[in-house]
This record gives C-alpha cells, structure tokens and sequence, in this order.
C-alpha cells in the first residue's frame, strides 16, 4: 500500500514539519534494519509526505553511524518516490554566505566508513550517477526559495566528509581548490541510495558557516552557527512547504528507470536471499 509520495529528510535544524495534518508515525523495520527514527506521516499542501529526522529527534546519530540504507529503504517501502532532503553545510566559497540555501548538483566522495550500496551479496549493480541529483526535485527547491524570498542557488559541488570533527584547513582550503561549493557530512550516501532504489532525490544544502578557510576571520565556533540555524530551520520549513507545493505531479526524469540497464548478474544466479531482501528494488526487473 502507497502511504506517501514524497519524502522528506530533514537534517541538522529541521527536525519536525510543521504544517502536517491528518499526521500519524509509523515505525518501518527494513531488511536493512532500523531507520533513524519513526517516520511522521501526513498531507503537506494536498500531498501524502513522509517525514524523517536524519539524526533522529532529539539529534541523536552522528553523521557516521547513520543507518543510509535503512532511511531509503523505508522510503520505499512507504511508497515515496521523491525524497526532498534538507542539511546544514559549510560555505568554500565566498559568495555563499551564512543563511543562503545551495542545491548541489554534483558531489566529491571524502566519507570512508559508511555502506553506500543496496546491492553486493551475489548481486552486481552499477547505476548511473553522473548527474547525482534529480533536477526536477532540485528545481522545486529553487522556485520555492524563490517563492518564500530566501537566497537559493542552484548548482555546485558538495563535498562530503566523514566526520563527526569540521575539516583542518588544509582541507577546506583544498576543497576549494578543487572548485567545491559546500562542505556537508550526509548527502552522498542517501543521493547514491535513492539513485539505486529509483527515487528521486534532491537535496538543499542550508549555509550555517565559512568553514575554516577563510582568513582574517575566527574559526566557526558552535554559538555562531547555532544562532544561523535557527533563521535556517525558521526558513526551512517555508521552503519545504512550497517545494512540495511547487512539485510537479507528472515525472519527466530518468531517476524512476535507474536499474533498467544497471543490473550485471545473471538473474538466475542470485542468491533467493538477496532477491528476498531486494524485492522492492528487483521486482520490476525479475
Ligand atoms: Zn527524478
């Protein structure tokens, strides 16, 4: 049974969304076990969504003890087909300054301790992911920061670290020598995810701090950025709202078809173990 459409994961300063009605929570198990939290149901602007705190309410996970595949998976099984994801970043740039919201359109891999693959144990996948993000969902967040009058910026490079510590600044000042936008330690893992379970996904990167690069100015201390979060969460959940107002019913990307050539193994060689786990993902192509 479909129990919603979109999907909304919302990280460091939106930990709730405001706004739901007809709500209930619901815990989902998944083969990948358990998600971060129970997931808040609801109707947001006439559309069946589904909440998730990333690290949990009451911020409870850190970034490299999240359970990725949990999250998505669970996303799936509800039915969801269009994550909307929301994070608090650092600025490598100048021009994105604290409270300014950035959707990424690409990113650059520094994690190293996270499981970011539905697939492995007799099956092989490879999916597409040069274009990691889905554009329409992208674009719902840029019109609706539009909409609600807060800077949004479409395109740029996220880097994603491991954490849970900020970088040196001999790496954020490399970083920004390889042209990179913001520096977030979430998003990679859920955009490879939702990639290989079909969903599309986006994420808006919410500006909290500069890094440590920059010089001339004192190194990001948890007060400051704190007190940015707070006018980020306050315009975050205006955002999300209009994004899934803003979202287009009808889908015209390819993120619903990301498996279609991407399966390798034999069918008749996969484990009935894996093919169990899997089903949710496999069952179109099986
Ligand atoms: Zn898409």
């Amino acid at each position: 049974m479909k129990k919603a459409e979109i999907g909304i994961i919302g990280g460091s300063g939106l930990y709730a969304m405001p706004g739901l009605t007809d709500v209930h929570e619901e815990k989902v198990e998944t083969p990948f076990g358990d998600p971060s939290d129970a997931f808040v149901l609801g109707e947001l602007e006439g559309r069946r969504v589904a909440f998730l705190a990333r690290h949990g309410r009451g911020h409870r996970i850190l970034p490299t003890e999240l359970n990725f595949r949990a999250n998505i998976y669970a996303m799936k099984m509800l039915g969801v087909e269009r994550i909307l994801s929301v994070s608090a970043v650092g600025s490598l740039k100048e021009e994105h300054k604290p409270t300014d919201f950035v959707m990424p359109d690409q990113f650059i891999d520094r994690t190293f301790a996270r499981k970011s693959t539905f697939f492995g144990n007799g099956i092989v996948a490879h999916v597409a992911f040069g274009d990691p993000v889905c554009a329409t969902v992208s674009a719902s967040f840029q019109k609706a920061c539009d909409t609600v009058g807060v800077v949004g910026k479409s395109g740029g490079t996220y880097v994603c670290i491991e954490g849970p510590q900020f970088s040196t600044r001999a790496e954020s000042n490399l970083y920004r020598s390889w042209g990179a936008d913001v520096i977030g330690m979430t998003n990679l893992q859920e955009a490879k995810l939702a990639r290989e379970a079909e969903i599309c996904y986006a994420t808006m990167a919410m500006v909290t701090d500069y890094d440590c690069w920059r010089e001339g100015h004192d190194d990001v201390t948890v007060d400051q950025i704190v007190a940015v979060m707070h006018q980020n969460s306050a315009n975050a959940e205006k955002v999300v709202r209009a994004a899934v107002a803003a979202l287009p019913k009808e889908k015209a990307c390819a993120c619903g078809d990301a498996l279609k050539y991407a399966i390798l193994t034999d069918r008749k060689a996969i484990p009935a173990e894996t093919r169990q786990k899997l089903w949710l993902l496999l069952e179109k192509y099986l």
